[in-house]
């Protein structure tokens, strides 16, 4: 089946007792126990819940994994799939990962014993070169933020089995549709739904979802004892967000297309990163990977003074962070999502004064160009 298809009819097309089509929301904390000497599927809700369920079922199937799970954020599902490891371990994760995702090892799960080595994973040799005897897990992300980085995510999982490593890849900008890790060699798969699944600026949600039944019962019990889940009607939000996501990325990533290659002809801006631009570093490795460029892309501007400019005279794009939402929104990192990394170390990365991120909603691609024309004069 399609996978535009898969999305409407994906096992939970009617409810069963009433025929509702949507999804019914299960708001209830428990659930009473028939016969108490009996386990039944659903006793407390931390530990499931209907309306979850349905959820993880359509993320485990729509990535090709064997589980999946839920959680309050994004980040959420990340700190608690990085919580199957333990003291002493150690995480090769690729430099320009999500800066939540850097905060939380650098700081929690630090103080835990959990050691991480940053590295540059576009090239695969410093994969390699970081592995040591207690590396357990190789986390990545690809199109990186906000520089939309490519890692070769086939060789790099293949790189992680030979030294017995879970390889997890945070899918956040390209989702199941444009790209399914598991299906190149991944273990795990983390999403921030809050973004493009969820599709409408509307929720903050996380999703998990693990090759292996075996995997999936380690970030099971994570999830039960931490117990960092979402609400039902978040749940509610996140399905039906889900539904649209082929039309709505399909038109976000064909204006994205076309800024990015006006953006590139434009006087004032000096670099454009987007993936489905044949110039870009890892077009090649992307292409193969990947089923489209995706709805994000970075530019820079000439000069400083243009950059703080645009973001102040747009009157289209939200000045804002986050992504994936059905308005477009520019972000600018170095005061927005990078401003706690050190000046040296964002300016080494190339999140410069002049980085603007732009994630491309459901305008009108001409009435964009014509906005950020303006804002760029
Ligand atoms: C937003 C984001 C997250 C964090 O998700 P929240 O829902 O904000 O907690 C993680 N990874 C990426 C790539 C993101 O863009």
């Amino acid at each position: 089946m399609d996978f535009g298809t898969l999305l409407i009819h994906n096992g939970h097309d009617y409810e069963e007792t009433t025929g509702a089509i949507g999804v019914p929301v299960i708001q209830t904390s428990t659930f009473a126990q028939t016969d108490i000497d009996a386990h039944q599927e659903y006793d407390y809700a931390r530990s499931g819940n209907p309306t979850r369920k349905a959820l993880e079922d359509i993320i485990a199937q729509l990535e090709g994994g064997a589980r999946g799970f839920a959680f309050g954020s994004g980040m959420a599902a990340t700190s608690s799939v990085l919580g199957i490891f333990a003291a002493g371990d150690h995480v090769i994760v690729c430099e320009d990962i999500y800066g939540g995702t850097w905060r939380i090892l650098n700081t929690f799960y630090r103080r835990f014993g959990l050691e991480a080595t940053l590295v540059d994973t576009t090239n695969l040799d410093n994969i390699r070169k970081a592995v040591k005897p207690n590396t357990k897990a190789l986390f990545l992300e690809s199109p990186s933020n906000p520089l939309l980085k490519i890692t070769d995510l086939r060789a790099a999982s293949a790189i992680a089995k030979e030294h017995g490593l879970i390889t997890i890849v945070d899918n956040t900008f390209a989702t199941p549709y444009l790209q399914r890790p598991l299906e190149l060699g991944a273990d795990i798969v983390v999403h921030s739904a809050t973004k493009f699944l969820g599709g409408h600026s509307d929720v903050i949600l996380g999703l998990a979802v693990t090759a292996t039944d075996a995997l999936g019962r380690r970030v099971y019990a994570v999830q039960n004892g931490f117990g960092a889940v979402p609400a039902p009607w978040d749940i509610w939000l996140t399905i039906r967000g889900i539904k649209t996501l082929k039309v709505r990325l399909d038109a976000e990533q064909e204006t994205a297309g076309k800024i990015a290659r006006w953006l590139s002809t434009h006087p004032n801006v000096a670099a454009v990163s987007y993936p489905g631009l044949e110039t870009h570093h890892g077009a090649a490795i992307h292409a193969r990977q990947s089923y489209g460029g995706g709805a994000v892309l970075s530019f820079k501007t000439k000069t400083t003074a243009v950059a703080r400019q645009f973001l102040s005279k747009t009157k289209l794009a939200a000045p804002a962070v986050s992504l994936g939402g059905v308005e477009t929104i520019a972000s600018y990192p170095v005061t927005m999502s990078h401003a706690a990394m050190p000046l040296a170390e964002r300016e080494q990365r190339g999140i410069t004064d002049t980085l603007i991120r732009i994630s491309c909603g459901l305008e009108t691609a001409e009435d964009l160009i014509a906005d950020f024309d303006e804002a760029l004069r």
